[in-house]
């Protein structure tokens, strides 16, 4: 029986270092995961490539996309619109590939509640003196940007509850391996392997009889 592929969400604040797990979890594992790429309306850094990191679009493209349903969800964050795809999602887990979508607190909860069954994951560095540094040495903001990011990350802390689970971003190479358990342990969640369930009772109805 082929396996399904599970929707999982990460989460971080920005400055995490999720962006950097997600790429090593796929580098060690290209078969098993997808990682979507989302739209936005925020410019490219330098470095990002468009169909890359982001699909980059206008906002009026974007908002096209809207009306056209071509997003799973969408959400503003600090001043611009992020999206997922939907096309792309549904196809990689219908190939069995576990879909990774990176997206922040208000699109993650949008997702789980049109499909229950999502697996939330926050990252989180050990500490705000921590995160402040990465955003500070990442150099690609200004400070009034990293202001706006630090403000949110506080503002999403709040809502950290509602993820299934809370991952800490210390020793890169540790965080990997743990994200990499915790959505391979998922596959074996007895609600998720209902129809092979299914399928073993059948056929030991069938030996039952003798037949
Ligand atoms: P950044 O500008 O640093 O690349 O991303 C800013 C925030 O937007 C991050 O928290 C990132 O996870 C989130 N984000 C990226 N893509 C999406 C998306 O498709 N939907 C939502 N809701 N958030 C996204």
């Amino acid at each position: 029986m082929k396996r399904k592929g599970i929707l999982t969400v990460v989460s971080g604040f920005s400055g995490s270092g999720k962006g950097t797990i997600m790429k090593q979890l796929l580098t060690e594992h290209a078969d098993t995961y997808a990682l979507s790429i989302s739209a936005t309306t925020r410019a490219p850094r330098p470095g990002e490539r468009n169909g890359r990191e982001y699909f980059f679009v206008s906002q009026e493209e974007f908002e096209e996309m809207i009306r056209q349903k071509k997003l799973i969800e969408y959400a503003r964050y600090v001043d611009n619109y992020y999206g997922t795809p939907r096309d792309y999602v549904f196809q990689q887990l219908d190939q069995g590939r576990d879909v990774i979508l990176e997206i922040e607190i208000q699109g993650a909860l949008k997702v789980k509640e049109a499909y229950p069954d999502t697996l939330l994951l926050f990252v989180s560095p050990p500490d705000a003196e921590e995160l402040k540094r990465r955003l500070v040495n990442r150099g690609t903001e200004e400070e009034a940007v990293i202001a706006s990011r630090l403000s949110r990350a506080w503002q999403e802390a709040q809502g950290v509850e509602n993820y299934d689970y809370f991952v800490i971003n210390d020793d890169l190479k540790e965080c990997v391996q743990e994200v990499h358990s915790i959505i391979k342990n998922e596959h074996a969640r007895a609600a998720r392997n209902q129809a092979l369930i299914e399928n073993i009772r059948a056929e030991l109805k069938s030996f039952a009889k003798g037949e």
